[in-house]
């Protein structure tokens, strides 16, 4: 019969096809009560202005508790939700909570902190993005300066449509960051037209910034291109000492990573800020920037 002659490596690999499809129609059935459900959360990590060893802006992270399978990664769910056209809810409620949680941690009496939150593409092509936005700041009474919108390189494929949306958010007040800064293949031009603030080099060039000469160079070349164009500098997923140590030689601004903190619920960053805090400058006084 026909199935026996098919090699079993074809049939493993068919059938972990389909089943990777059906998962994912499942996930996106459950993601559409995710949010009424409370099943999506925002986790925030500090950023560390390194000259003044302070929390200076937070980013916010989405995180997704499935009733049945557990915690699902944003990697995950983030795709499953922009095919599906859920990211418009889900990235406005991300918008509203995240800026709604720093004006609470100031009432609270920790400093007003930044926050910076992720965009997707398809938010970017959503008609009333900007009023959306100036609706959350007016209604969470956050001013604009301090939200940061994190956007990517793949969203260069529409450069007049990004740059009229880019700087109607710029009037707004809010600043433009562009997230895993050098991975997306694109040409560097739009750094041209779109009105960017910030840059945040991405995880994978800090990685091996000490034993690999070209992400080494790299992230050089980042910072000094940072340097000349008058943008700031977010270095993402600093995990050593040593890692830092290469980053303040070379007068990066920010960093981002389990170095400091992994990204925390808004309970326990507001309980452990002071503690968050001071562990920061403890480990920037060992390596000699304060003394
Ligand atoms: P991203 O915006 O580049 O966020 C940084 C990611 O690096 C986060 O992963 C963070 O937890 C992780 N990270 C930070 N420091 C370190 C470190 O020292 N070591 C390591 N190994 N990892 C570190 P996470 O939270 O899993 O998010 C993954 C991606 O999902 C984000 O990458 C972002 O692209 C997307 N995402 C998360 N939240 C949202 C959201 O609200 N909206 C949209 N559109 N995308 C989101
Ligand atoms: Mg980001
Ligand atoms: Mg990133
Ligand atoms: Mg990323």
């Amino acid at each position: 019969h026909e199935a026996g002659k098919v090699p079993s490596h074809t049939l493993f690999y068919e059938s972990s096809m389909s089943s990777k499809i059906t998962e994912k129609l499942i996930l996106e059935n459950d993601l559409h009560f995710a949010l009424d459900n409370h099943e999506l959360f925002i986790e925030y990590q500090p950023q560390i202005d390194l000259q003044a060893g302070k929390i200076t802006s937070v980013e916010a992270l989405i995180r997704w508790r499935h009733p049945k399978k557990g915690w699902i990664s944003p990697g995950d769910f983030i795709p499953i939700a922009e095919e599906s056209g859920l990211i418009i809810p889900i990235g406005q409620w991300v918008l509203e909570t995240a800026c709604r949680q720093v004006k609470q941690w100031e009432q609270a009496g920790l400093p007003l902190i930044k926050v910076a939150v992720n965009l997707s593409l398809g938010q970017l092509f959503q008609q009333n993005l900007v009023e959306m936005i100036q609706d959350v700041l007016e209604r969470t009474g956050l001013e604009s300066r301090y939200l940061q919108l994190e956007i990517t390189e793949s969203m260069t494929i529409n450069i007049d449509h990004m740059t009229t949306v880019l700087h109607q958010l710029k009037a707004l007040g809010v600043t433009i960051a562009v997230d895993d800064f050098g991975t997306g293949y694109s040409s560097l031009s739009y750094l041209k037209d779109f009105p960017i603030d910030c840059l945040k080099i991405d995880r994978s060039f800090i990685r091996k910034i000490q034993t690999d000469s070209t992400d080494k160079a790299l992230v050089d070349m980042i910072l000094s291109m940072a340097k000349h164009l008058r943008l700031k500098v977010v270095a993402e997923g600093i995990e050593e000492v040593e890692q830092l140590s290469y980053l303040i030689a070379s007068h990066c601004e920010t960093v981002q990573g389990y170095l400091f903190s992994k990204p925390l619920p808004p309970e326990v960053l507001q309980e452990n800020y002071d503690i968050l805090q001071q562990n920061a400058r403890t480990i920037l006084k060992n390596l000699s920037v304060f003394e």
